[in-house]
C-alpha cells in the first residue's frame, strides 16, 4: 500500500471585498469602520505632503483620517504612488488597508468576516487516497486551518483531526501558504 499521494489539489484564499475595520469611532463608540469605495486625501503645505485614508464608522457614518504619510517631502514619495492617492487607486486603497504597519501605526486590526472565500477549483474526484491539498492565499487572510480544511473538505472536526496531516499547526491561525494530505477513512 503507497501512501505517496497521487492526486494534487490546488486551494485559493481570496478576498471578495475590503474588509471592515476594528477601529473606535470618538463620536458614537461604534468599533467597525468602513473604507467604502476607497477615498485617499492629499494635503500639501508647502513642500510637504500628508496623506490620509478616509474611514467611515458604520453606525454615524463620522469620518475618521488614518494617516498614509504625514509631512513626507514631495520628493521623497513615489510619483506613481501619489498618482494613486490623487486618483482613489482601488489597489492603493487595499494594499494600504492591508499593510500591517499602517494597521498597527492607526491603532486597528481588520475584520475579514465575510469578506473572502475559499475557491477549491477542481471538482473533487473519488479516485482514491490519499489526497495532497496546497493552500495559497492571494491576500493575507487570517484563517485557522483546521477550519478552513473542515469548510472545504465537508469534514466534520473530528474527521480533520483524523484524516488531515500536514507539517503546519492546524489550530494556530495563519495567512499564508500551507499544504495537507487527506488520508482514507474507516
Ligand atoms: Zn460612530
Amino acid at each position: 500500500m503507497s501512501s505517496q499521494p497521487h492526486i494534487v489539489l490546488p486551494w485559493t484564499v481570496r478576498r471578495t471585498r475590503l474588509p471592515l475595520l476594528f477601529f473606535r469611532c470618538v463620536d458614537c463608540g461604534c468599533e467597525s469602520a468602513t473604507t467604502g469605495a476607497g477615498r485617499f486625501r492629499v494635503n500639501a503645505n508647502g513642500k510637504l505632503l500628508d496623506v490620509w485614508l478616509l474611514v467611515r464608522c458604520v453606525s454615524c457614518n463620522r469620518t475618521s483620517k488614518l494617516t498614509v504619510h504625514e509631512r513626507v517631502p514631495v520628493t521623497g514619495l513615489d510619483p506613481g504612488a501619489l498618482r494613486g492617492y490623487r486618483c482613489n487607486d482601488p489597489d492603493l486603497v487595499a494594499s494600504t488597508l492591508l499593510d500591517p504597519l499602517f494597521g498597527r501605526r492607526n491603532r486597528f486590526t481588520l475584520d475579514w468576516a465575510g469578506a473572502w472565500r475559499l475557491d477549491c477549483g477542481s471538482v473533487w474526484v473519488d479516485s482514491g487516497w490519499p489526497v495532497r491539498v496546497e493552500v495559497t492565499f492571494d491576500d493575507p487572510v487570517p484563517v485557522r486551518p483546521d477550519r478552513l480544511i473542515a469548510q472545504g473538505l465537508g469534514f466534520s472536526r473530528g474527521e480533520v483531526v483524523r484524516r488531515v496531516k500536514s507539517d503546519v499547526s492546524l489550530r494556530h491561525q495563519r495567512s499564508s501558504g500551507f499544504a495537507f494530505t487527506v488520508m482514507a477513512g474507516e
